[in-house]
């Protein structure tokens, strides 16, 4: 597998790996446990990071680069179903697949 980017967090981590899934593509997140580590380890080695398979890897940047372009830069969606939050551009739920 290759590591296609690092995410910000672990939400940002699991939304980014949803529109993956969505599109087919096998999606890792990495680091995943991690967090509690900040302040032991440099911050950025605790970022999770999203690994997908190399075959993979040119159609998966460029849906995120697609989704980071059409995503506003505030609002989210909270899903009726688990009370995750989405971002507002979300039709389903990254979590539970419920529609927004
Ligand atoms: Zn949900």
């Amino acid at each position: 597998m290759k590591r296609l980017c690092r995410a910000a967090n672990l939400p940002e981590a699991h939304i980014l790996r949803g529109l993956l899934e969505q599109a087919g593509i096998e999606t890792r997140v990495f680091n995943e446990h991690a967090q509690g580590g900040v302040g032991q380890l440099p911050v950025q080695e605790s970022w999770p990071e999203l690994w997908v398979d190399e075959q993979d890897l040119v159609r998966a940047a460029a849906l995120l680069d697609a989704f980071q372009r059409s995503a506003p830069a505030t609002g989210t969606r909270t899903c009726a179903a688990c009370a995750e939050d989405s971002p507002s551009n979300f039709q389903i739920c990254w979590n539970c697949g419920a529609p927004l």
